[in-house]
């Protein structure tokens, strides 16, 4: 089991404020919780992975980077809250034991005193998190649909993309290719749809791509290892981290990424990459920052309002539209100007 000093001699620890392991043997429940910010009188927010990871480190390594995504993610959309994440390993056991793994999570967040808040992110269904509520308060979105406002905030994020590039940002007369249609891709897919915009979807889950190929009859399923090599406007990341790197860059025929994905670049190197192709990159943190603002609204309200997280949704296009003018006045890639932004943010806080 790792040490302290180990983690923190990892390239992902960055100064994180708090990371634990928890395990629960009779569920097969094992996972981290990564706090990376705090801000004094608001909890850490961040969503909870479940995913067969390789091995433990692999699955911590993605909780560090995760959380310390969402504390860029809350302070680039003007939210007072730390960023956060879990992540469970997904075993055959602990997918057997399913409920009682959520329940035992549930207890291990409790002890957290509510510093740590979370909801859904891959692999976690709503009715696990119906299940947690039993136990723990310390967990959001089920009042809101986070999925569907991620969806909100990556479609505008494209049509701010594609008026840069264009001054025509019409979605319906556009091409795009969506990597992953779980809850965050099927949502950005229905609203492309019914633009009657021509849209190819990649999914390694067989089942998924049937039930989505039924209810939208027009959509070009590829395969999973083509998707990102199609010729459209906008290749939209919405499975896991890391799906643009070196070699797939160059395989890329878009002009824009613009995905749901959280830390779609395997290394910020990949945004220099996109930058040097020409290829406008909308940063993941910006881009997909809908679903935060919801359950943030639902936090802090006993009645969360639609109106109300659309137009704070609606501000992320000012926020993108200044990175994009930012980058071609500097002339930076954008993921570096989203961070000096985000990083101006906290030592303004500090
Ligand atoms: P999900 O589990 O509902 O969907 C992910 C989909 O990607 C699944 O259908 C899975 O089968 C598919 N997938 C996995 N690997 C793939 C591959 N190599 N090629 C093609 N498809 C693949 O998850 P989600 O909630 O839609 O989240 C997707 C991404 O968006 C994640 O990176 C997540 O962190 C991020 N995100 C989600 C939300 C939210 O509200 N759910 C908010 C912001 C960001």
């Amino acid at each position: 089991m790792m040490t302290q000093a180990d983690i923190e001699k990892l390239l992902e620890f960055d100064n994180h404020k708090l990371v634990t392991r928890f395990e629960d043997k009779d569920s097969g429940l094992c996972g981290y919780v990564a706090i990376h910010r705090t801000i004094e009188g608001h909890p850490s927010l961040g969503a909870t992975r479940l995913w067969s990871y390789r091995s433990e480190t692999e699955a911590l390594c993605d909780s560090l980077r995760l959380s310390r995504l969402m504390s860029y993610k809350s302070a680039l959309a003007g939210l007072p809250y730390g960023g956060a994440k879990a992540v469970l390993i997904a075993t055959p056991n602990m997918l057997k034991h399913r409920a009682d793994a959520f329940r035992a999570y549930a207890e291990k967040i409790n002890y957290l005193g509510g510093q740590f808040v979370t909801g859904t992110d891959v692999g976690v269904e709503d009715k696990d998190i119906s299940l947690m509520q039993k136990t723990t308060d310390f967990v959001i979105g089920t009042k809101v649909d986070p999925a569907y406002y991620t969806a909100i905030s990556v479609t505008n994020a494209i049509e701010v993309a594609l008026n840069r590039i264009s001054n025509q940002p019409e979605l319906g007369r556009r091409k795009f290719a969506i990597q992953g249609v779980g809850k965050t891709g099927s949502n950005i897919l229905k609203l492309l749809y019914k633009n009657s915009a021509v849209v190819y979807i990649a999914d390694i889950d067989k089942q998924k791509l049937k039930a989505i190929k039924k209810k939208f009859p027009r959509v070009k399923v590829v395969n999973p290892s083509d998707i990102h090599k199609q010729e459209v406007d906008v290749f939209i990341p919405c499975a896991l981290s890391g799906v643009l790197n070196s070699k797939n860059i160059k395989e890329l025929r878009c002009s824009i990424v613009a995905g749901s994905a959280n830390n779609q670049l395997n290394a910020p190197s990949a945004g220099d990459l996109l930058y040097k192709r020409g290829i406008l990159y909308a940063p993941d943190y910006a881009s997909n920052a809908g679903g935060l603002i919801s359950v943030a609204d639902e936090l802090e309200n006993k009645r969360p309002s639609k109106e109300r997280i659309l137009s704070r949704i609606e501000k992320v296009r000012v926020i993108l539209e200044n990175i994009f003018e930012e980058g071609e006045k500097k002339k930076i890639p954008t993921n570096i100007v989203a961070n000096k932004i985000a990083e101006k943010i906290f030592n303004g806080k500090k």
